[in-house]
């Protein structure tokens, strides 16, 4: 029997601990676990939520992830790549919406045209954006998966610096399960690091409820997270895609997968305290109030979409997802009432980059100087 009241006391939580949260089933110890990272949170990064208004940039990905909606040899999908001009006209959208940052996302594409494309948008963002209230213009994160070292460096360069790149898990047989051949769990490992020897601010994430996924796994999941100094962290629910290659696998019930959802993110906040945590969209494709739900469990950064309606349709990782109709913004003030309702405030025209990011970076300077 786990003496939940006494667990949440603690500052320290080991492995064994780690488990015994994500195992939490009764709504009373639910509630427990939730008021105490949403205290964690509270004090250790304060009440704002921060926005990352989301352009997916292209849906073309030279890879093949078992799990994924627009693998590139799934067929069914209509590929697109927007201009440099509409992903510089989503960031001056995301600027005039006092948005603070945007996530320039897409498929896995390391091909020269798109490469040169993203830089050129990212110099003109950083000009274009500027404004009285944020001289530096918008914060910008990338995430389009595992690059070169020289292109990590070519965009860093151009402007970007926060890059989220997801090990979906630390389990490498599970990985190896999930990935093709070509994909591996050790050149992660090295892109995560090349990022963090570059300089950006270094996110992660995995999924949550895999096929043959443990409550051991996902504990792993967040000491990795510790071990390697991560920044922030995008995770969210397991979305089965039937026309994927996992998609017929086994995976546990909607509830379970929103439960443990909830769960890790509020076990990652009593781990790791001053981290960003973004409430996904997946939380909210299996659950109306996901998203709100996810940041009184200790989530501070939501991601409202800014892509071109007409191609959002198209961007479709997994079925379900929220937010395909409503134009940039509807989004905004949908979203602002959603974190009203938890009690919470909009950090707006700020990067809000993490405390704990900023912590590192001032011990980094002090020890320069
Ligand atoms: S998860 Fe990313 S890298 Fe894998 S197939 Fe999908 S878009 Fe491509």
């Amino acid at each position: 029997m786990i003496d939940y009241a006494a667990l949440t006391t603690q500052d320290f939580f080991s492995h064994a601990d780690l488990v015994a949260l994500l195992g939490a089933t009764d709504p009373k110890d639910i509630a427990l676990i939730q008021k105490t990272a949403e205290r964690v949170l509270l004090e250790n990064c304060g009440n704002a939520v921060y926005y990352r208004g989301l352009v997916e940039a292209s849906n073309a990905c030279s890879s093949d992830c078992f799990y994924c909606g627009i693998r590139k040899s799934f067929r069914e999908v209509n590929r697109f790549t927007l201009s440099a001009d509409q992903i510089v006209e989503c960031a001056v959208l995301c600027s005039k919406s006092s948005y603070g940052s945007m996530v320039i996302q897409s498929g896995e594409r390391g091909d020269k045209a798109f490469i040169t494309m993203l830089e050129e948008s990212l110099r003109r963002i950083k000009e274009e954006t500027r404004t009285k209230e944020q001289p530096d213009g918008l914060g910008v994160t990338l995430c389009i998966g595992q690059q070169t070292r020289e292109i990590y460096q070519r965009l860093y360069d151009a402007g970007a610096h926060r890059y989220l790149l997801r090990i979906e898990t630390t389990n490498p047989r599970l990985f190896a399960a999930i990935h093709p051949p070509e994909q591996t769990f050790e050149s992660r490992l090295e892109c995560l690091s090349d990022l963090r020897d570059i300089g950006y601010q270094v996110g992660t994430g995995v999924m949550i409820g895999l096929p043959g996924q443990t409550l051991d796994d996902l504990a792993r999941d967040i000491q990795f997270f510790e071990d390697h100094d991560i920044d922030m962290i995008g995770m969210g629910p397991y979305i089965p895609h039937e026309g994927t290659p996992l998609g017929s696998h086994a995976c546990p019930p909607v509830e379970e997968r929103v439960r443990l959802g909830l769960l890790m993110i509020a076990a990652t906040r009593l781990k790791l305290r001053d981290v960003n945590i973004a409430s996904t969209t997946a939380l909210q494709a299996l659950d109306p109030i996901g998203r709100e739900k996810g940041l009184q469990f200790g989530a501070n950064v939501i991601m409202p979409q800014v892509t071109p309606q007409e191609v959002r349709k198209d961007y479709q990782l997994y079925p379900g997802k929220p937010c395909l109709d409503e134009n940039a913004q509807a989004c905004r003030s949908c979203l602002e009432l959603r974190i009203h309702s938890v009690d919470r405030v909009v950090g707006y025209n700020q990067w809000g980059d993490s405390v704990h990011a900023r912590k590192r970076q001032s011990s980094e300077t002090g020890a320069r100087e």
